[in-house]
């Protein structure tokens, strides 16, 4: 897997740049930066770079040694990688925390680097809000798929990962992370899989891919969603009702209907995490002025070539900001993290 192709490396420039998070839009950016001459030093929590691509997306899908052969392009162009360095300014605890065995503060960082590209991703997953949603047996679909493709990377244990061979398992949503969680499921034995989706097949973002799993004898239940998970300490089943769209939004109408479930998964979407946790309320002309980009799902959970392309756009970015307000910064550190502050109070 490219994430960068350098054709040529320019001559060294004297900027350093900090890029935290070493998945696709993270990679495209450091890469590009790298090309063009800058010291670039890549901070990432886990023990490898890839983001999701590595610690998510099934490995029959996309193999960790592709993954692994894009990093290795940019060492060989002078990156450099902090693994399992986390960068704290106010972040919470977040998936893959585990793995962090350095912390460094976003401050720290301020004052050693001229610009700093934010490309955390979107590691939060939206949680199901309905009543059994905590019986035991119901995952959130990116935990399920982040350990399952740890162990089959080699870093967990199987026992570790749920028992899913001879299951019905009900996976919730229609997006990849519902279309991976269904074809993980088959891979491990499962032996029922039913995709409920509150809309229709065709307003599904993945519907290419669900339609080749239904092909291969996955069930698909369009317009319903889930109201209750059915069980007595253990999942046995979900309640659904009917939808129906109107003028483009969901409704759910009084009909119900019972589904029996050993597993239920659900993928209904996930959040930004930066270190800075309020990215939506930042106003970016200011963190820019400090020289704080961001880029990739950190801005808003997409696909891997969306965020390549905000990578290297952002990669651009710096550039030219670095040789417009070339020598250093425009505010100085303690300003800038008093900018931060304010933006994180919600002063924005
Ligand atoms: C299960 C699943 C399947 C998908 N399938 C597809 C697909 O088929 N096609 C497609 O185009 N897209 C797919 N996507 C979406 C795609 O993976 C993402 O859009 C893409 O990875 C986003 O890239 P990114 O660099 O913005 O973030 P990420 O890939 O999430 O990388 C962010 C990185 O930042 C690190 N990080 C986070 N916080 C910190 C911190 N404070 N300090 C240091 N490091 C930190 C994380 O560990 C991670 O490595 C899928 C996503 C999932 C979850």
């Amino acid at each position: 897997m490219r994430f960068y192709i350098c054709k040529e490396k320019a001559e060294p420039k004297p900027f350093r740049i900090a890029v935290i998070g070493a998945g696709p839009a993270g990679l495209t950016a450091a890469g590009y930066l790298a090309c063009r001459g800058y010291d670039v030093h890549v901070y990432e929590k886990m023990p490898e770079g890839g983001g999701m691509v590595a610690f998510a997306i099934p490995e029959v899908r996309i193999p960790i040694k592709a993954v692994r052969e894009g990093v290795k392009d940019l060492e060989r162009i002078g990156v450099q990688f902090h693994f399992r360095t986390k960068v704290i300014y106010d972040s919470p605890r977040e998936l893959g925390d585990e793995w962090a065995e350095h912390f460094v503060s976003l401050e720290r960082l301020l004052g050693e680097f001229d610009a700093l590209l934010i490309a955390t991703g979107a590691w939060k997953p939206r949680k199901l809000k309905v009543p059994g949603a905590e019986l035991s047996g119901v995952y959130d679909a990116l935990n399920l798929l982040h350990h399952i493709k740890m162990a089959r990377i080699g870093y967990y244990p199987w026992e570790r990962i749920p028992d899913l061979k001879g299951k019905h398992v009900v996976v919730i949503g229609a997006g990849y992370t519902a279309v991976d969680v269904a074809i993980e499921a088959r891979l491990l034995g499962a032996e029922e899989i039913t995709m409920a989706y509150r809309r229709s097949l065709e307003q599904s973002y993945a519907k290419a891919e669900i339609k080749k799993l239904i092909s291969e004898g996955v069930k698909f239940i369009e317009m319903a969603s889930p109201v209750k998970i059915l069980g007595e300490g253990r999942v046995q089943g979900v309640e659904f009702a009917r939808t129906r769209i109107d003028e483009g939004s969901v409704v759910t109408t009084d009909k119900r209907f019972v589904i029996d479930a050993d597993v239920v998964a659900y993928a209904i979407g996930q959040l930004p995490t930066s270190p800075i946790r309020e990215v939506v309320c930042a106003n970016e002309k200011i963190l820019k002025e400090a020289g704080i980009f961001f880029a990739g799902d950190v801005v808003a959970p997409r696909n891997i070539g969306t965020a390549m392309r905000e990578g290297r756009a952002r990669g651009k970015e710096i550039e030219e900001w670095l040789l417009s307000k070339a020598p250093r910064k425009v505010f100085p550190v303690p300003v800038t993290a008093r900018l931060i502050g304010s933006v994180v109070n919600g002063k924005c």
